[in-house]
C-alpha cells in the first residue's frame, strides 16, 4: 500500500519536503504529480525544474489563485471553484494509475478554510489505487487526516528571516 505522508505546521519546509520527494521518485522512475491548491499565476522556480526533468516525469499544476483572504472573510465563490476543480483534478489523477506518487500542495489550508470537505478527501484517498503514495501539504492539518497519515511531520518555526522585515528569496521561497 502506498504511504500518506503529511507535512504540516508554521515552520518553513512543507513544500519543499514534498517537492524533495518528488525528486526522489523521479530518480526511481516514478511519474509524479503536483496539484497546487493556492499557488496560481505567481512564478515559481519548481515549475521551471519539473519541465526540465520532463512533464511526463513531474507535472505541476498551479490550480489556485494566490492566497486567499483570511480571518472572518468567507472564501470567494471563486476561491472555491478553484479548490474545487483542483481537487477533482487531483482525485481523477490519483485513480487513474498514471501517477505512483501524487502531492495535494497547501490542500490542509483549503480545507482548513473550509473550501473542502475533509470526509470527502478522506474518502477519496482510503479508495485509491494501492501503490499510489500521497503527500498532503498546508498548514493547519485537519486531524481526522493526521489520524489516517503514515507519516505526519510538523514543521516547528524556530526562525524565520520574515520576522527581521527579510521578504522572499529567489530560489529558496519561489
Ligand atoms: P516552502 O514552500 O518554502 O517549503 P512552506 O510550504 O512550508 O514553505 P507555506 O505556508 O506554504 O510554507 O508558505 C508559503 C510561502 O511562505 C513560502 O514562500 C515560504 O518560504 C514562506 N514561509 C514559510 N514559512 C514561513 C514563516 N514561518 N514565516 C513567513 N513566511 C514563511
Ligand atoms: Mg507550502
Amino acid at each position: 500500500m502506498g504511504l500518506l505522508i503529511l507535512y504540516t505546521g508554521n515552520g518553513k519546509g512543507k513544500t519543499t519536503a514534498a517537492m524533495g520527494t518528488a525528486l526522489r521518485a523521479v530518480g526511481q522512475g516514478f511519474r509524479v504529480l503536483m496539484v497546487q491548491f493556492i499557488k496560481g499565476s505567481w512564478h515559481y522556480g519548481e515549475l521551471d525544474a519539473a519541465k526540465m526533468l520532463g512533464e511526463d516525469r513531474f507535472l505541476i499544476r498551479p490550480m489556485g489563485r494566490g492566497f486567499v483572504k483570511v480571518g472572518t472573510e468567507k472564501p470567494s465563490p471563486e476561491d472555491l471553484e478553484a479548490a474545487r476543480k483542483a481537487w477533482e483534478y487531483g482525485r481523477e489523477q490519483m485513480y487513474s494509475r498514471q501517477f505512483q506518487l501524487v502531492i495535494f500542495d497547501e490542500i490542509n489550508y483549503a480545507i482548513h478554510y473550509g473550501m473542502l470537505d475533509v470526509a470527502e478527501v478522506k474518502e477519496a484517498l482510503a479508495g485509491r489505487p494501492e501503490d499510489v503514495h500521497v503527500v498532503l501539504t498546508g498548514r493547519h492539518a485537519h486531524p481526522h487526516l493526521a489520524e489516517m497519515a503514515d507519516v505526519v511531520t510538523e514543521m516547528k518555526q524556530l526562525k524565520h528571516p520574515f520576522e527581521k522585515g527579510v521578504l522572499a528569496q529567489r530560489g529558496i521561497d519561489y
